[in-house]
């Protein structure tokens, strides 16, 4: 067990997370009219996989959660927008997943053994795009990939806006690298330290 859990930040970083910082939990903002979103207007995802709505326990439960969580890791990871728009965007939400489970990991292995993370995105797109079906869903067997595959938040309508503001950081979709003249956008992560 470490003692400050503000190096879970730098695990977060030296994961691949562009910004990341620890939060209380009441920062944590659950809507079910943000959860809704996720069947109307439907989203692609929605019952693509275990990972998304109907499949997910939706935001009761993430209340919940967050009542036995101890501290909100929250994570950024800021990327071109060509990345994200072109053919390179499910190889980019995989590099969230990782991102995010891998710190997960690294709070267990810190003795916040329950911790929970949660990705932006859909796992059957990033991580079982090749395949017609979830493993899981179709009932032939069990998760294709359990170490990485982490649910969305969305589906337990995370306010995802007010955590970028809480953290500091902009809440807008686009952002501008001046350094780098070309335009970023952003993708989020969040892991339950408990
Ligand atoms: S089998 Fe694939 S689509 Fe289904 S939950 Fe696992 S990673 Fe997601």
């Amino acid at each position: 067990m470490i003692n400050d859990p503000s190096q879970l930040v730098q695990r977060a970083l030296e994961n691949g997370a562009t910004h990341a910082a620890l939060l209380s939990p009441d920062a944590v903002e659950v809507e079910g009219r943000l959860a809704a979103f996720c069947r109307d207007p439907r989203c692609p995802c929605f019952g693509q996989s275990m990972s998304c709505p109907p499949n997910v326990s939706g935001p009761a439960t993430f209340r919940e959660k967050l009542t036995q969580t101890q501290y909100a890791l929250v994570l950024r990871l800021e990327v071109d927008t060509a990345s994200l728009i072109g053919e390179e965007r499910q190889e980019v939400f995989k590099v969230l997943q990782q991102i995010v489970s891998e710190t997960e990991f690294a709070a267990k292995s810190y003795g916040f053994i329950n911790s929970e993370g949660f990705a932006g995105g859909s796992c059957k797109g990033s991580l079982c795009g090749e395949f017609d079906y979830c493993e899981v869903l179709a009932g032939t067997g069990s998760c294709r990939n359990p170490d990485t595959a982490r649910p969305s938040m969305s589906g337990y309508g995370v306010n995802v806006g007010k955590l970028m503001k809480v953290a500091g950081w902009s809440q807008e979709i686009f952002t501008e690298a001046f350094e780098q003249e070309i335009e970023m956008m952003w993708l989020a992560g969040l892991v339950l330290v408990k």
